[in-house]
């Protein structure tokens, strides 16, 4: 059963983001027609109307354009995370209709393999052993969707899974305040990276300020501060 590791393809986007939620905000001040309205994003700067509108905290504006990803090589864990994020929306491979019986994919917790290659070894032994636990509940219980179903009660949290997901630029620059934190467990944030370094290329003055809240200003975080906000500023730009 083969290790796997995360890969974030970005599916779609909403076409022309900054003009679209630009003429969003518009709509709010303005007696302007739609062709009207056509006709000044194109000649106005979307970006910068868009920055004024932004900083007054007229956010809803940003949920008229929407990213979806597909996401794989993660793990459940990770899925129990994500999908606490409500205003997203999330299709995620059952276990219920895809059997495991061939054995599944799994990921190994970085930490786990810096403690070297007989931990590596060990924890490889454990996937086999509840792929097998797996493989005999799945036997006992009569095979299909239905043994599945419970079969699966066995499988470990590190068991791979493959989720596509849609969230509204809103939600997206919430989700990276939470989640690209260091704060953050590590296979969300990594998760979360991929994502912002696809949004930052698609709407570049958008997410130009997206990150952990010390990317805007004073870290948030209080106590719980990890006290590398310079580190992270740079490490958030350079995504
Ligand atoms: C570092 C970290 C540690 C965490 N640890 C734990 C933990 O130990 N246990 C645990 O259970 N969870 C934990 N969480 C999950 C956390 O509690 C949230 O469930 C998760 O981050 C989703 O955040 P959210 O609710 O703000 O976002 P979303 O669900 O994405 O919602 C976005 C925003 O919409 C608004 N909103 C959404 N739904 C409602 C509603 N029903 N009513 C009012 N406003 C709403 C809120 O303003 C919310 O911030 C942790 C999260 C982080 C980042």
């Amino acid at each position: 059963m083969p290790e796997t590791s995360l890969k974030v393809t970005l599916l779609a986007h909403s076409p022309d983001i900054e003009k679209l939620c630009a003429m969003a905000a518009r709509t709010c001040y303005s007696a302007m027609h739609l062709e009207q309205l056509e006709a000044w994003a194109e000649e106005k700067d979307p970006a910068s109307f868009l920055a004024n509108v932004l900083s007054s905290g007229h956010l809803s504006v940003l949920e008229h354009a929407s990213f979806t990803f597909f996401v794989e090589g993660v793990s459940r864990s990770l899925l129990a995370q994500l999908t606490r994020h409500r205003i997203a929306s999330f299709s995620v491979q059952s276990q219920r209709y895809v059997s495991m019986e061939g054995g599944f994919d799994y990921i190994l917790p970085p930490a786990i393999r810096e403690l070297g290659e007989e931990a590596a070894a060990e924890y490889r032994r454990q996937m086999e052993t509840c792929a097998r636990w797996y493989r005999e509940w799945q036997e006992k219980l009569g095979g299909g969707p239905k043994a599945n179903e419970d079969a699966r009660f066995v499988l470990p949290n590190a068991c791979e899974t493959r989720i596509t997901l849609t969230m509204n630029c809103r939600e997206l620059l919430h989700f990276f305040s939470l989640r690209t934190c260091s704060r953050a467990q590590w296979e969300i944030r990594a998760l979360a990276e991929k994502m912002l370094s696809e949004c930052k290329k698609a709407a570049p003055s958008l997410f130009e300020h997206a990150g952990p809240g010390c990317v805007r200003g004073a870290c948030p975080e209080g106590k719980r501060s990890c006290g590398k906000a310079q580190e992270v500023r740079a490490h958030i730009a350079a995504l």
